[in-house]
């Protein structure tokens, strides 16, 4: 399907901006109508181009119009995603965000923050599976408490020993893992927190304008991550608990999951390919807080200018290239 607007015929996307259907032709916000398309999925339903339609694609921009297509086959029937976080950055501030957090930074090469690099900045939907558990915790444990005093000559040692119980039930609500096999995990859990309470019921209009990918993998195949982070967090609640001995012993310890509950979720991400020297620095910004992940280049050129006066800075700067930044 596609966004049409009724005025002047041109693609209507969704503004984060405006929050809403805005055609940015004529001006007009609420002017869509939506233009369903059967055949085959790889022509532009607008221009009859061919469109790069990959096994997962689910919203793609043509290459040749520009008009954001949206597959039907991928976000109706078994597809359909249950929520979505709506982009609540633009690409333009985007833009603007890059240029202040990286105005500074001397070593970028000089393209890194042209308009027709940035430009290139695409809004991708991640598929998400968010995992619902209500779990029933409990543990038995040991717990000693010793006491020294001397009287005289005579010194006197008191220990008190404990049984610990706890009998704790516990909700967690939304605990995400990406559904996408081209997101890198690592990239993803630090692209977190995504604010859940802005999760809306989705509606395929909120994909227009952006990228989008259906699930890769089922939700019981990847459920093992949100387990893995649920049992983390009810152990060390558990733990939080036991406070004020001097030792315990651990006897036994049970996490059961009772009633459970999995929904399909599409997150924003902007994702900006930038490329130096045939070196990949990817980098991905949070579409709903704005918190960037990424590498940040270094232009050889650059680092020779400013290496002979700036060494100390110099040094620190390449220290921090092979790790992941992180700015929020
Ligand atoms: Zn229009
Ligand atoms: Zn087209």
């Amino acid at each position: 399907m596609i966004f049409q607007c009724k005025n002047c015929g041109g693609n209507v996307i969704y503004s984060p901006e405006k929050k809403g259907m805005y055609c940015p032709y004529c001006d007009s916000m609420g002017s869509e109508q939506r233009k369903d398309t059967q055949g085959d999925i790889h022509i532009c339903p607008n221009c009859g181009g061919e469109v790069p339609v990959e096994e997962y694609t689910s919203a793609v921009r043509c290459p040749y119009c520009d008009n954001y297509i949206i597959l039907n086959e991928r976000v109706e029937g078994e597809n359909t995603p249950d929520l979505v976080i709506p982009f609540q950055y633009s690409r333009d501030m985007v833009k603007k965000l890059m240029r202040e957090k990286f105005a500074k930074s001397i070593f970028a090469p000089t393209d890194f923050l042209s308009e027709a690099r940035l430009n290139t900045m695409e809004g991708n939907y991640v598929p998400f599976w968010l995992y619902d558990y209500q779990v029933n915790c409990q543990y038995r444990g040991e717990g000693r408490k010793v006491r020294v005093w001397t009287n005289g000559e005579t010194e006197y040692t008191e220990t008190s020993v404990y049984d610990i119980y706890r009998d704790m039930d516990i909700g967690f609500e939304k605990i995400p893992a990406d559904a996408s096999v081209r997101m890198p995990d690592e990239v993803m859990d630090l692209m977190e927190p995504y604010r859940y309470d802005q999760l809306q019921p989705f509606r395929p209009e909120f994909l227009s304008g952006f990228q989008g990918e259906k699930y890769n993998m089922p939700a019981e195949q990847i459920e093992g991550r949100a387990k893995g982070k649920m049992e983390e967090d009810a152990n060390q609640l558990l733990r939080s608990t036991i406070t004020g001995y001097g030792s315990v012993i651990n006897q036994s310890q049970s996490i059961r999951v009772g009633e459970q509950k999995v929904s399909y979720g599409l997150l924003p991400v902007w994702v900006y390919s930038y490329q130096y020297k045939k070196q990949d620095y990817p980098f991905y910004i949070n579409g709903q807080t704005a918190k960037i992940v990424g590498k940040v280049p270094v232009s050889t050129a650059k680092v020779w200018v400013y290496g002979a006066t700036l060494w100390a800075v110099l040094t620190a700067m390449l220290t921090m290239l092979y790790a992941i930044l992180v700015l929020w």
